[in-house]
């Protein structure tokens, strides 16, 4: 099993590379961060949100989770460690956006529509995770009832990205300083596949891919 090995390699070249390179910014990183911007990302070893944004350290707070869920506060109980990052990036770093990074091909969405951890026994803890999303699931899966045009992976996707919009707001901390204009939030997703990236326009409730001259 040569991985951990080629991690610790990967940590080398870092040290000698990039750690060095931007020694100044590690340094003044090591008295303390003030990221302006947290992100809620998929953990998916596809799309990290750090090489896709190219982001300098300490830029992004970044939370990540099967699917990139935020559940409503009234589904949380006890210790969470979605509630807790959002309120330490609020109240504490005071971030000034949280951007919800969605990802096309997402398997905890595929699943989520296919059923497969519906058995609470073969997938118990995804199971339970995924049930947060279950609304939005049940209303692509009749949209695609009624319209097999429906692409229901692309569609859950995105519904997913709105839902956990919405779930930010039910955190008293983010919608008081969403409505004194402290922060804003955002959606975004991104494909791996064509590298396309797309931002949730809040006039239109669209997905709208962002330019980029090749
Ligand atoms: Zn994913």
């Amino acid at each position: 099993m040569p991985e951990f090995k080629a991690l610790v390699d990967g940590y080398r070249r870092f040290r000698l590379g990039s750690y060095r390179e931007q020694r100044e910014r590690y340094d003044q990183l090591s008295q303390g961060q003030a990221p302006k911007i947290m992100i809620v990302a998929c953990s998916d070893s596809r799309v990290d949100p750090a090489r896709v944004f190219d982001a300098a350290p300490g830029q992004m707070f970044v939370l990540r989770n099967i699917a990139n869920l935020v559940p409503p506060l009234s589904a949380i109980q006890g210790q969470s460690s979605v509630a807790a990052a959002l309120e330490y990036a609020v109240t504490g770093i005071a971030v000034h956006h949280i951007v919800v990074f969605g990802h096309a091909r997402c398997g905890g969405i595929q699943a989520a529509l296919a059923g497969d951890f519906d058995n609470p026994v073969a997938g118990r803890h995804v199971h339970a995770w995924m049930e947060f999303i279950a609304p939005a699931r049940d209303a692509v899966r009749a949209a695609c009832a009624l319209s097999p045009d429906v692409d229901a992976q692309r569609a859950l996707e995105q519904a997913g990205v709105r839902l956990s919009l919405d779930n930010l707001r039910t955190y008293p901390f983010v919608k008081e300083a969403e409505d004194a204009g402290k922060i804003m939030l955002h959606g975004v997703i991104f494909d791996i596949g064509d590298g396309a990236l797309k931002v949730l326009d809040k006039a239109t409730g669209q997905f709208r891919q962002v330019p980029v001259e090749l």
